[in-house]
């Protein structure tokens, strides 16, 4: 569905991306772990179209994106969460999500959207027309991403849910990941929290310094004691 071939990113003097080379396929969850600063954003900022590769190719659904302006990859399906959640605090739950569906023209499937996420978000639902900048931290994560999914998504490119939230929320997260990919909706997801990751994604790729150091399926990633004390900094 989503594959990424010989990918390189350079800022400047600076090579973020060395050629790497992943792929998302249908009701897929594939975790992309790594350390801080291993090139993790670049990669979904590239998908997105939001940082333009010096080398390689980035197909989605076999017609190569690279180049395309963002919003005719958002009009795609291609739809990135950025870490932060940058939902906006002045506007209510019911405000931010349809903010997600404005391109989109049907008024049926905007709100077969919205009905989607109250299901897989009940707090959203109870907070509706609450603002945005009363949510907690988890509330305002479950936003941002109710938000991608009014935007009618192929794929979600999803960047860090569970940064700075408090453990028993990262599981809630974890959860609701879950929920969207029994959607039949494919994840991307970008983590440093490589458990978690490893934990709901059907295969994972380890990045380090800008290159795949290693693939495979997550199950036997978390197996591994070896490959969890050198690329994943778990003691
Ligand atoms: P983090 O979890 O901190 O976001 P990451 O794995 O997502 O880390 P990237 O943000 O993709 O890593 O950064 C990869 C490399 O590119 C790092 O060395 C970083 O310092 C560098 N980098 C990222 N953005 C820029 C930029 N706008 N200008 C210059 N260098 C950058």
């Amino acid at each position: 569905m989503l594959e990424i071939k010989n990918l390189t990113v350079r800022y400047g003097s600076i090579t973020a991306l060395h050629g790497i080379s992943l792929e998302v396929r249908e009701n897929e969850v594939v975790a992309l772990v790594g350390n801080n600063g291993a090139g993790k954003t670049t990669t979904l900022r590239s998908i997105s179209g939001l940082q333009k590769p010096a080398k390689g190719d980035i197909l989605f659904q076999g017609e190569s994106i690279v180049g395309k302006p963002v919003h005719k990859i958002v009009q795609m399906g291609l739809i990135h969460v950025p870490e932060g959640r940058k939902i906006f605090t002045k506007l209510t739950v019911r405000e931010n999500l349809l903010m997600g569906s404005f391109s989109i023209k049907s008024k049926t499937e905007v709100s077969n959207n919205l009905e989607r996420v109250m299901q897989v978000f009940p707090k959203l639902k109870e907070r509706i027309n609450q603002y945005g900048g009363t949510l907690s931290g988890g509330e305002q994560q479950m936003l941002a991403v109710g938000r991608a999914m009014m935007a009618s998504p192929k794929l979600l490119l999803l960047d860090e849910p569970s940064l700075g939230l408090a453990p028993q929320i990262v599981d809630v997260i974890g959860d609701t990941v879950l929920d969207i990919a029994k959607l039949g909706i494919p994840i991307l997801l970008v983590e440093q929290n490589a458990n978690l990751a490893l934990e709901i994604s059907n295969r994972a790729y380890v990045i380090e310094t800008g290159n795949i150091q290693m693939s495979a399926d997550s199950a036997d990633l978390l197996k591994d004691d070896t490959i969890q004390k050198t690329y994943l900094g778990v003691s």
